[in-house]
């Protein structure tokens, strides 16, 4: 098919020891999904979590250099695991959830903060706080099926944060308060899931503020490591 304009590349994702690229359709992430952050976001802790999206266009595979953005002057990382979807569905049940899923990374669901809270504060959307270009810096996936290997999905394991070498997230992916099987199924009851989709399944306790020059590392048991380096804006 022929485009009027020159069509674009699709956004995707590496994968781990492989040359195939995961292609990434939507950017599910779930809010306030780990007791300690919906403290430190001035909840009580015992809050359902919720979700909201970011384009497939704020990617930055494998990390490196993200600028600062725009508009904003308290811009915050959150550490996630990401979870990319092979198989689409609707009405998926948790039990079976696992069957969906491709593999998973590490990724940043960055946030203008204060663009966020002008939302929250005017009952507004959040769509200028969470996407933006570069919002969503992401690892290479690490596939849940490997010939000769029993299925990987990680459901505990240390999740980190460091900044400049200091750590300022710590916790274990145990800790969520919807699993990653039940963040499939709830999302699957509002969307039709497609191939492609990938889901940030919530940030612990600990986020703050960034500023170019900053080097963040993002780790998850088991998935490896994220490298960011925080550069002036454009
Ligand atoms: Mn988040």
């Amino acid at each position: 098919m022929a485009h009027v304009i020159p069509l674009w590349e699709i956004p995707s994702l590496a994968v781990k020891d492989a040359k195939d690229r995961f292609p990434v359709r939507r950017i599910f992430c779930v809010g306030r999904n780990y007791v300690e952050h919906q403290r430190e976001m001035g909840g009580d802790g015992r809050e359902t979590p919720f979700f909201f999206l970011k384009s497939a266009h704020a990617l930055v595979s494998g990390g490196g250099d993200v600028h600062y953005p725009p508009k904003t002057a308290n811009y915050h990382y959150e550490a996630e695991m990401v979870v990319a979807i092979a198989r689409g569905g609707r009405r998926i049940e948790a039990r079976r959830a696992n069957e969906h899923v491709f593999g998973y990374g590490i990724g940043l669901d960055m946030t203008r903060r204060d663009l966020q809270q002008m939302g929250k504060d005017n009952g507004r959307p959040w769509d200028f706080g969470k996407d933006f270009d570069e919002a969503a810096p992401c690892s290479a996936l690490v596939p849940a099926a490997k010939p000769g290997h029993p299925a990987f999905h990680p459901s505990r394991g240390a999740i980190w944060l460091k900044v400049n070498g200091k750590e300022r997230q710590k916790a274990d992916l145990s800790d969520m308060i919807w699993s990653v099987p039940e963040q499939i199924a709830f999302l699957s009851e509002y969307y039709t899931l497609e191939p492609g989709d990938i889901i940030f399944s919530g940030t612990p306790a600990g986020v703050g503020p960034a500023k170019a020059g900053d080097d963040l590392l993002a780790g998850i048991e088991g998935l490896g490591e994220l490298k960011v380096r925080i550069i002036p804006a454009l």
